[in-house]
């Protein structure tokens, strides 16, 4: 694997497999590597001929300047852990190679980037919007691997290759857990031993509450006991737990077509997200359906 630092040299290596007829796919990340990106770049080598690895971790995509200087940097392991998968580049490009001065431009997607991390996190979507077009330009892509487990994301980075008509197909891929459920996110690294053990009630909750909902339990009284149920467990503040329509993102007070519970939550000063399906129901039944539930 070649470690690639500007978009010349990028550009000189996809025109050479372009040439040769060769398809791309890109797996855009922040570093860190974990199970869950890997399982991404697994799934970009099955499916392209070349497949580049992007490690850029995005200023504009942070609203806060400590979770950015907190961002962990650890490009030589990263390196390492992709070597078994046959990736053909990483591309850690600088600050100035992406955003050489005077640069202007702003991607921004209205509706799905709106409420949730949109609502939370100010200015976050533009950031990724903006970074991620800019790194489907500059890779050339064919196809792009995103994990579910930033659903939002996901849904953003498909409505603007849509919109904009880029020839990148994007592609989602399942949220990778650890053993106790708890989503793999390079953030678990900053929770100290203690709040590393309650972490993962975050996937017992919405587990919980998507079961009840999806049985026809009320979605507001569900959210209310999962809500007590993060605070007690030792959960300093929740940003959002929101049942919203999949894919368009609209919130939704009854399951009566398929969505995801959302959730952001604080726990040990780290912000951390998760988000599970919630199968429609046909029709919302009504009490005499389901005599055991509370109204
Ligand atoms: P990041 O480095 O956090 O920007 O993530 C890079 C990509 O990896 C994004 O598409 C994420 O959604 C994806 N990703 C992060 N964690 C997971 C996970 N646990 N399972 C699947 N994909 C993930």
């Amino acid at each position: 694997m070649l470690i690639i630092r500007t978009k010349a040299e990028l550009r000189a290596m996809t025109q050479d497999w372009r040439r040769a007829g060769e398809s791309i796919g890109v797996v855009p990340t922040m570093g860190a590597l974990h199970a869950g990106h890997l399982s991404l770049v697994d799934r970009a080598c099955a499916e392209n001929d070349r497949v580049i690895v992007t490690l850029f971790v995005n200023p504009k995509q942070f609203n806060n300047p400590e979770d950015l200087a907190k961002y962990p940097r650890t490009e030589d392991s990263d390196a390492e852990k992709l070597t078994p998968y046959g990736a053909d580049i990483l591309y850690v490009p600088d600050g100035a190679q992406m955003y050489p001065e005077g640069f202007a431009t702003t991607v921004s997607v209205t509706g799905v980037s709106e409420g949730l991390c949109g609502g939370a996190r100010p200015g976050h979507f533009d950031g990724v919007a903006t970074v991620v077009t800019k790194l489907f330009l500059q890779t050339d892509a064919d196809r792009a691997y995103f994990g579910e487990k930033d659903y939002q994301q996901l849904q953003v980075v498909t409505r603007l290759a849509e919109d904009l008509d880029l020839k990148t197909e994007i592609v989602g891929c399942p949220t990778i857990r650890e053993e106790d459920g708890l989503a793999m996110s390079s953030r678990n690294l900053r929770l100290a031993k203690g709040p590393r053990e309650i972490a993962p009630v975050i996937a017992q909750v919405l587990d919980d509450a998507a079961r009840v909902i999806s049985r026809g339990g009320q979605v507001a009284q569900a959210l209310d006991n999962a809500r007590a149920a993060l605070l007690s467990a030792g959960f300093d503040t929740i940003d959002y737990l929101e049942l919203r329509s999949d894919p368009d993102l609209k919130l939704m007070t009854r399951a009566d077509r398929p969505g995801r519970l959302f959730l952001a939550a604080w726990l040990d000063g780290v912000r951390l997200i998760d988000n599970v399906p919630v199968a429609g129901l046909a029709s919302v039944p009504t009490r005499k359906d389901h005599p055991l539930e509370p109204a």
